[in-house]
């Protein structure tokens, strides 16, 4: 069993751990009422479709994808205008609903949202009818929440995003939205400096605000203050903040785990994005990407190096996962070997900064990478493979305190 207090000396770190786990609380006292409020709202779409478009209540349709929905391009999805990787088949083009439908469920949900741009990255339009996530993940942000499936599987950040973008809160909340510094956005900030901590640390004022802002939303008077899960996160910050709570060993462990990958994460970003390599660039805030040019790589399999007809062996290496796996199975050991100057050492940075975009989640970095991807850079566009890598540690040789061989 882990003990954080054991792990943490420093006070101020302590305070990060409590306020980790305080967003925990507040996320498992805000599901059922988010999950609930989608509900709604899908309910509420499909009857005004249904009635906009002059449709029986029982009209249905399972056959348009979100690609038929969406005209090419469209911000934030579509990759290029000449070869989208979105809609990259002609069965993946803007069409009508045979249903006449779902376009209609479509500005439905563009409708619901308060900036008007849903994340159809997330969505799976077939999944509309049957299950009211498919459109609740519309409000979510756009990056890393592809594959949630519910509510529950969501963390806090997701939440906070759904409760500001979907509109039908309004409803449900006392909250001003009409400013846009409001509770909600608070909350959402403290969430982001907590997660983004350089240093993981927070103080005591901080903390006490984070307990405040978490416990007024949670007492809302619309809905909340009367919801049985919000009363019991409420109860819980209270024990929380007074050391009462006796906190699961789960959520040490996560928050532990999730700490070090973001450290890790922000590490690679700090010293890799200064590096030698980008002091090249005219401007220092400039994407190392620029400079990348993908390495020609050739797989050999070393049982059968030097034997007769090993050049029958040799595979092209063009994604990551032709690094890193064989089939389905990571490969425990591989070697990068070339004459210098060949982009070994720079493959492994590469590698180490995909990994902390993937990880670090922020708003502009994986569209960036995705939006390179589409834009000529065809080979070792599969960066999305280091999402469930949990770490990846860059260790040189030179580094280490032995002789090298
Ligand atoms: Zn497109
Ligand atoms: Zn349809």
């Amino acid at each position: 069993m882990v003990y954080y207090k054991e792990l943490l000396k420093h006070k101020e770190s302590q305070n990060w751990f409590k306020a980790s786990v305080a967003l925990r609380i507040a996320q498992r006292g805000l599901q059922v009422f988010i999950d609930n409020g989608l509900r709604d709202v899908q309910k509420k779409i499909f009857s005004i479709a249904k009635s906009m478009g002059c449709l029986s209540p029982d009209t249905n349709c399972t056959n348009c994808t979100t690609e038929n929905l969406i005209l090419c391009p469209t911000r934030g999805i579509c990759t290029s205008l000449k070869r989208c990787k979105f809609h990259n088949t002609p069965r993946k083009c803007l069409r009508n609903c045979p249903q006449q439908l779902c376009h209609l469920v479509r500005d439905g949900i563009i409708r619901y949202h308060r900036f008007s741009g849903p994340s159809w990255k997330n969505t799976k339009a077939e999944g509309w009818h049957a299950d009211h996530w498919e459109i609740g993940k519309c409000y979510l942000p756009p990056d890393g929440y592809k594959d949630v499936s519910s509510s529950i599987e969501s963390d806090f950040n997701a939440l906070i995003n759904v409760l500001i973008n979907c509109t039908e809160f309004e409803t449900k909340l006392s909250i001003d939205f009409t400013s846009s510094s409001n509770l909600l956005t608070k909350i959402r900030e403290y969430g982001r400096n907590i997660r983004h901590s350089p240093d993981q640390k927070m103080k005591d004022i901080e903390l006490n605000n984070l307990f405040q802002k978490l416990t007024s939303l949670l007492e809302d008077s619309v809905c909340l203050q009367t919801d049985s899960e919000a009363v019991s996160a409420v109860k819980n910050l209270k024990e929380l903040q007074n050391d009462k709570l006796v906190i699961r060993v789960e959520d040490e462990q996560q928050i532990l785990f999730e700490g070090l990958q973001m450290r890790l994460a922000k590490y690679y970003q700090r010293v890799f994005n200064s590096s030698l390599l980008c002091s090249l660039l005219p401007n220092r805030d400039s994407n190392p990407d620029k400079l990348f040019v993908t390495p020609k790589l050739i797989e050999r399999d070393h049982r059968k190096i030097g034997k007769h007809g090993e050049h029958l062996m040799r595979l092209s290496v063009t994604t990551y996962r032709d690094i890193f796996f064989e089939g389905s199975s990571k490969c425990s050991n591989v070697y990068l070997i070339g004459e210098p100057g060949m982009g070994k050492t720079t493959l492994t940075i590469k590698c180490c900064l995909e990994w902390s975009a993937q990880h670090l989640r922020e708003e502009g970095t994986l569209d960036e990478l995705t939006d390179m991807a589409g834009n000529g850079h065809i080979s070792f566009a599969d960066a999305d493979i280091f999402k469930d890598i949990d770490f990846v540690f860059r260790i040189a040789l030179k580094e280490q305190n032995m002789p090298a061989r």
